[in-house]
């Protein structure tokens, strides 16, 4: 009792102390700008930097460059200098004569410009599109966290002035079990041209010793919670130990993953380690894209597609072993797979269940699955200092690029792992460096750049495991991936800017966004620890000691209560399911949620008013698709147009980057889009004209450059497409195309998406549905200038506002005769 008081009292004290300091923060950020300008007009009037000679310039951090541009200017009207031209490019004679100081800074205010104008040439950047886009049609505003900031086409005087980054270096994070490690050379990123092969390899890792241990734990016990620091071992030997030791003569050994990067990679690496063909032996299956055959023995997936093979084969037969593999990160598919597999262990004696994790809080999983046994896998790090900034960095992208560059230039060899939230963050960063670094010359070593995340192809994703060649750096540019999904190797730098990107769902308004989130405490140290896996490692936190403290939540929230769960309800729904309350979550969901979810249902005709599972439910579940969309697909049968719909559904899975738009090209880019938009026929149709239009010209690469279109995206959406016409014909629903019918295609789009109405109000501003809140049309969809009284939307996406992205027009009596339950006319007015 006395405890809890104190607890209590304590939590107040701390939001107290929080407001405070946040204040005094702020105040002391405008302090630090406003001393960091006088510094710098200081070296202006002292021209310090200015006429030195060449060598003082190459001691420059890059992140001078932009303040070297005003004082280029500066100097430019002092002396009468010429100007370098528009373009900034036209100015050979600068990078030929290396000591001319006037060229130096020439130079520099040339790589300047590139940089600022980051948005021109012709490489696709859907980053800076979809930033130009808000920019120009809705005006500037400041995004929430920062990434985005508007300083770099902004004139925004006192942001231009960024020095490098001080660091204070806080704590060192001691080294696990390193007395063997220290036997090893410092630089340990050179470990992998040692070794001469893959067995060998093999054997090298910390799981490895305990090997005979672990498989007799596996044997002695139907269920085992396994925990070990990431790398050691646990995701690409134990399935190999099993299946050495005879498991799969009965079965398959299945093994899940929260992502599908992960799924792949790991199951690459596998099958090189067997020797065996990717797809043979060794399989992977994600949405979408199922790599595994009838020889499939080691297959491993993303925890979403077990959750799905539940629905075909409950008991899991053809399984001898599972491994939920990363249960730490408490996906929703991985949340509701315990409570599934918990089950089938009860009554399956004969299958053995493997929880994995990476955290060391292990003791939450043993408890859940009747106490389970505990195998720990003793880790092997070296000493990680940790360093945080001074002082908050307002932009964590700039923060991130000055540090890399920061490190390239000071630090001893080894690579740099970044952890930025997503594609559209590491396109944008790749590009910023390669720029700033090219300004340099020759005068930095090599950096070689490589990005991870997502969407990227496979071939590519390899590149980040290809050991890094002598006198060269690696910089992996990465998402959360990173953290404990894959281990790569020779990192000796981590940059953690502290933000990920996280769904959050308020289940009031039915409201879903991705949001760029800080990271929590349990995140950040996985994080610095990926840096001292073969040598001693640094962290380089873009944040300060005190926010650390004081304003990272200790652990990420699983997913299931914070994510909208109406694709999960309907899929235990269809395993016959019912009682969702009494469903064994290791963390249930909010009830809201869990009603919200069943009121939608509901609404789309999935469930009846007792909440069994109808036939329009059942066949919506075989489609690996968000409730409405499968009720979009499964409608266009009564309005015979099956075909357009999963070409729109294809485009709409596939991501938003569709159209592009190269800065000296925007008339041509624009006039193409429009192509697709003329007759304001809003945004569906539009996708499904760019899709038609593709197929008309076999799907030729060269039409998509003419028409300024993402080939990608494209291959991307016929993928999946494809999948959806074999999924059609096992709901038994014929493909018919009623091309010219606009009509009949916008109806059956409503009959999935009419809980998405938004209606437009006198302000200009929308007001959505049922759980009125304002939102705006996405500067990318075509009917921005339109703005029709009544539209329905794909989705609500939270940047600078809550904006709808994919919009189409609808009439009021549509939806009255569409969802009658729903909507009456009298409200629609
Ligand atoms: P854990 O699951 O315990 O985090 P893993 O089994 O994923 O560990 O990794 C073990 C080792 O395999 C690591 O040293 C990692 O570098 C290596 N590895 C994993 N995947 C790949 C890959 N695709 N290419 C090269 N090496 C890999
Ligand atoms: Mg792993």
């Amino acid at each position: 009792e006395r405890k809890a008081k104190k607890v209590r009292s304590d939590v107040k004290d701390r939001k107290e102390m929080k407001k405070l300091r946040k204040i005094s923060r702020e105040e002391y950020l405008k302090e630090r700008e406003k001393k960091k300008l006088e510094e710098m007009r200081d070296e202006i009037k002292d021209e310090k930097y200015l006429f030195g000679d060449g060598s003082k310039f190459s001691e420059l951090e890059s992140s001078k460059l932009r303040y070297m541009n005003d004082v280029y200017e500066i100097v430019k009207k002092k002396k009468g200098l010429e100007d370098v031209g528009d373009d900034g490019y036209k100015m050979p004679e600068a990078y030929d004569d290396q000591n001319g100081g006037v060229n130096q800074v020439k130079r520099f205010a040339a790589a300047l410009r590139r940089y600022k104008e980051s948005d021109s040439g012709d490489r696709v950047k859907p980053f800076a599109e979809q930033k130009s886009w808000e920019d120009q049609q809705i005006g500037k505003g400041s995004l929430k966290f920062g990434s985005q900031d508007v300083k770099r086409n902004g004139d925004d005087y006192e942001y231009v002035f960024e020095d490098q980054i001080e660091f204070i270096k806080a704590s060192v994070m001691d080294g696990e079990n390193v007395e063997d490690m220290f036997n090893e050379p410092s630089d340990g990123f050179r470990e992998k041209e040692r070794v001469q092969n893959l067995q060998d390899e093999r054997k090298t890792l910390p799981i490895y010793r305990f090997k005979e241990d672990l498989l007799k734990a596996i044997h002695d016990n139907q269920v085992l919670v396994i925990v070990g620091e990431t790398g050691s071992g646990k995701t690409t030997q134990i399935t190999q130990y099993l299946h050495e030791a005879g498991y799969t003569k009965r079965g398959k050994i299945g093994c899940t993953q929260p992502r599908r990067v992960a799924a792949m990679s790991v199951a690459s690496r596998v099958s090189k380690e067997m020797g065996v063909k990717l797809g043979h032996e060794v399989g992977y299956s994600i949405r979408f894209e199922d790599n595994t055959s009838e020889k499939t023995v080691i297959k491993y997936m993303t925890d979403g597609m077990l959750l799905r093979e539940f629905l075909g084969e409950p008991d899991l037969a053809s399984y001898s072993v599972l491994m939920v593999d990363e249960a730490h990160e408490r996906t929703i598919s991985t949340d509701v797979l315990f409570g599934l597999v918990k089950d089938v262990a009860r009554f399956r004696s004969d299958l053995k269940l493997i929880i994995s994790s990476a955290s060391l809080d292990a003791n939450k999983f043993s408890d859940y699955f009747d106490c389970a046994p505990i195998f720990n896998i003793p880790g092997r790090r070296f000493p990680i200092e940790v360093n945080y900034t001074k002082a908050p960095e307002a932009d964590y992208m700039d923060a991130a690029i000055v540090t890399i560059l920061q490190i390239h230039l000071t630090q001893p060899p080894g690579d740099i792992l970044v952890f930025l939230t997503g594609q559209e963050e590491i396109e944008a960063a790749e590009e910023l460096l390669r720029q700033r670094t090219r300004g340099m010359g020759t005068k930095i070593s090599e950096l070689i750049i490589c990005p991870i995340f997502a969407n990227l192809p496979l071939e590519l994703q390899n590149n980040i495991f290809e050991p890094t060649p002598k006198g060269a750096r690696k910089v992996v540019l990465a998402t959360n991936i990173a953290e404990t999904s894959l281990t790569i190797d020779g990192i000796n730098y981590v940059v953690d800017p502290g933000f990920c990107k996280m769904k959050s769902y308020n289940p009031r308004t039915g409201m879903e966004s991705l949001l760029v989130t800080p990271i929590s405490m349990a995140s950040a140290l996985q994080r610095a620890g990926r840096s001292g896996r073969t040598g001693p490692g640094k962290c380089f936190r873009l944040y300060t000691a005190f926010n650390y403290q004081n304003d990272l939540e200790e652990n990420t929230m699983p997913e299931i209560q914070r994510t909208n769960i109406s694709n999960v309800v309907l899929t235990l729904k269809c395993m016959g399911i019912d009682d969702l309350m009494g469903f064994d979550f290791m963390d249930p969901p909010p009830a809201e949620t869990l009603l919200k979810a069943l009121e939608l249902l509901y609404s789309l005709s999935a469930i009846n008013s007792v909440g069994q599972l109808t036939k329009t439910g059942r066949r919506m579940a075989e489609f690996p698709l968000d409730p409405m969309l499968s009720k979009m697909i499964v409608a266009s049968e009564k309005y015979k147009c099956s075909e357009e719909i999963i070409s729109i559904a294809g485009m709409l899975s596939a991501g938003n980057l569709v159209f592009y738009r190269p800065k000296e090209k925007k008339v041509h880019a624009d006039a193409a889009k429009m192509n697709f938009h003329a007759g304001n026929v809003g945004d569906h149709i539009a996708l499904l004209k760019v899709y038609s239009s593709w197929e008309e010209n076999n799907y030729s690469t060269l039409w998509c450059f003419e028409n300024f279109i993402q080939v990608k995206t494209m291959k991307q959406a016929r993928d999946i497409r494809d999948q959806l016409k074999g999924l059609l014909e096992r709901v038994e629903i014929e493909l018919r195309s009623s091309f010219n019918d606009v009509v009949s295609i916008k109806k059956a789009i409503t009959s999935g998406f009419f809980p998405h109405l938004a209606m437009l109000q006198r302000t200009g501003a929308y007001r959505t549905g049922r759980n009125p809140q304002t939102a705006h049309i996405h500067p990318s969809s075509g009917l921005v200038c339109v703005l029709p009284k009544c539209v329905v939307y794909h989705e609500l996406v939270l940047t600078t506002k809550e904006y709808m992205r994919q919009i189409t027009e609808v009439k009021p009596e549509w939806l009255v005769e569409i969802a009658p339950h729903y909507y009456q006319l009298k409200d629609l007015q």
